[in-house]
């Protein structure tokens, strides 16, 4: 068969959980909450399921969620987004991402990629003839050199892809960042695609540096949010993008063919659910508790770390344990010890292996110590 994707086999997150089942393990690779929703938010749902709320929702999405998405967004980054035109609902960011590749990649365009990648980009955009421009970032702290980003522009780069808070690193970008990529994309068509799932997971009491608060990028930008990752509903697949007019009629053009519209009960109790910000406020506060919580536990073990500033990952050294290669040893703690994480490795360019696996800490504090007791008898 002529597969249009020959290098591509199942995702790792599917291959880890996969295998974290089988061997009975703690489950610390695919990252997930393993604690429930706000039982107002899942009451909502059933509300909204009573009240008739069961048939397809306008095509980008209810008027409210975008009503209040983009209220959301002004309050957080002083940014205006037209709920009509400039905001669309979708299912997950995921759906987002890939028809924001789908509308705008032509075969033969290069898009500029940050690895360690989280791994839905590369696919979309091979998918539709792009090439991709990977610029390797480096442990520990995967700083992004903007003069290496430079080099790599060349008249063919139709879009940049950075993801703050990263997934798989932890890593955030600065102010200081953010206004370098504002004055290297001055002048230019590129357009930015910002994945801010985790906009709300940051720590140590930074900022999220939106792209939506820099004006020369806003009016390049499609911004990604998800509600899963803010409302512990990764099940739920409801996220949203916003961007300018102009690249938002292209976005609703493959958007209507591609799922039409997203789940109408979750988005209407999603709308009323976020008329209190309390509980987005409070997300810094409640992961860095957990993060917190987890590298304390390890302080004392052989694996080594600088904390996430941002998402619900921690990324572990293990080169004072073994020389192995990170996937063999990820899959050995799964089968042996009982415990599962991610190999960095299969996100970098060339498999580069810096002996690191990724944790996802958004457990409960029972989780944590269970896991933590594993991984200091390592
Ligand atoms: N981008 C990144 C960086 C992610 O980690 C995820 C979570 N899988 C997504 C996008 C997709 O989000 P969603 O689950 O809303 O599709
Ligand atoms: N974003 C999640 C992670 O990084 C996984 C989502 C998925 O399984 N596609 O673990």
């Amino acid at each position: 068969m002529n597969s249009k994707l020959p290098q591509v086999s199942t995702t790792i997150f599917t291959v880890m959980s996969k295998l974290a089942s089988q061997h009975d393990a703690i489950n610390l690779s695919q990252g997930f909450p393993n604690f429930g929703a706000s039982p107002k938010l899942i009451d909502l749902v059933t509300q909204a399921m009573q009240k008739g709320y069961n048939q397809y929702a306008p095509m980008p999405g209810l008027p409210s969620l975008r009503e209040i998405i983009a209220h959301k967004t002004n309050s957080l980054y002083e940014s205006n987004y037209n709920p009509e035109t400039e905001v669309t609902v979708t299912s997950g960011a995921t759906q987002a991402i890939f028809t924001i590749i789908a509308a705008f990649v032509h075969p033969g365009d290069e898009v500029i990629v940050f690895k360690p990648a989280y791994d839905s980009y590369e696919p979309s955009i091979e998918l539709y003839g792009g090439t991709i421009v990977p610029v390797q970032l480096s442990a520990p702290y995967f700083n992004v050199d903007w003069q290496d980003v430079a080099s790599k522009i060349t008249s063919k780069t139709k879009m940049i892809i950075i993801n703050t808070p990263h997934n798989p690193t932890g890593s955030v970008l600065s102010k200081d960042d953010m206004l370098q990529l504002e004055k290297l994309l001055k002048n230019t068509d590129i357009i930015l695609l910002s994945d801010e799932v985790y906009e709300h997971i940051i720590f140590d009491e930074q900022q999220h540096q939106s792209a939506a608060r820099f004006p020369g990028l806003v009016e390049r930008s499609f911004i990604t949010g998800s509600f899963g990752k803010t409302f512990h509903t990764t099940g739920w697949k409801m996220g949203y993008c916003l961007a300018p007019e102009a690249l938002m009629v292209e976005f609703r053009k493959v958007h209507q063919y591609n799922v039409f519209c997203t789940s109408h009960p979750m988005q209407y109790a999603l709308a009323e659910y976020l008329k209190t910000p309390d509980h987005y406020l409070s997300l810094p506060d409640f992961y860095q508790k957990k993060r917190d919580l987890f590298l304390s536990l390890l302080k004392d073990s052989r694996f080594t770390f600088s904390p996430a500033p941002g998402t619900y990952f921690q990324i572990l050294g293990y080169s004072k344990i073994t020389d192995e290669g990170d996937m063999a040893f990820a899959e050995r703690l799964t089968k042996e010890h009982k415990i599962a994480s991610i190999p960095i490795s299969v996100f970098n360019l060339n498999q580069q292996d810096d002996k690191v696996l990724r944790f996802c800490f958004a457990k409960t504090e029972d989780t944590i110590k269970r896991a933590a007791d594993i991984l200091c008898g390592i």
